[in-house]
């Protein structure tokens, strides 16, 4: 309960919210949505942690795996197309810049492998 409160304090939520023991009000009830959604969205990375990844521009020849199929990134499940810019993780895996920036601000973790964004874990 205490760690509620203090994040809710965090989130400019009076704590007499929480506390409470009157019904919660629909605006209570939104607040405290507002709350839950702060709280998920301190996993995903920081802009300056997204900027640090090594970015590639696809060469003219695209991008194929060992076996000759185009690669595809895994996020979108679009062919890697020449001319695409794909973002690596410390990880290796790659996938478009746009897509992966997308996934990691909301999961700061590598979708394939589910590696963090530090190189040391
Ligand atoms: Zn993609
Ligand atoms: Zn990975």
């Amino acid at each position: 309960m205490r760690e509620q409160i203090l994040a809710a304090q965090r989130a400019g939520i009076p704590a007499h919210l929480l506390l409470s023991d009157r019904d919660f009000t629909p605006e209570d009830y939104e607040l405290l949505c507002r709350l839950d959604e702060q709280v998920e969205n301190r996993k995903g990375a920081k802009d300056e942690q997204l900027a640090a990844l090594p970015t590639e521009v696809v060469g003219a020849e695209g991008r194929r795996r060992s076996d000759g199929v185009p690669s595809t990134c895994i996020i979108c499940m679009e062919e890697i197309a020449p001319g695409d810019v794909l973002k690596r993780l410390p990880c290796l895996h790659d996938f478009h810049g746009d897509c992966v920036d997308t996934w990691l601000r909301t999961k700061a973790c590598c979708p394939v492998c589910q590696r963090g964004l530090d190189p040391s874990t």
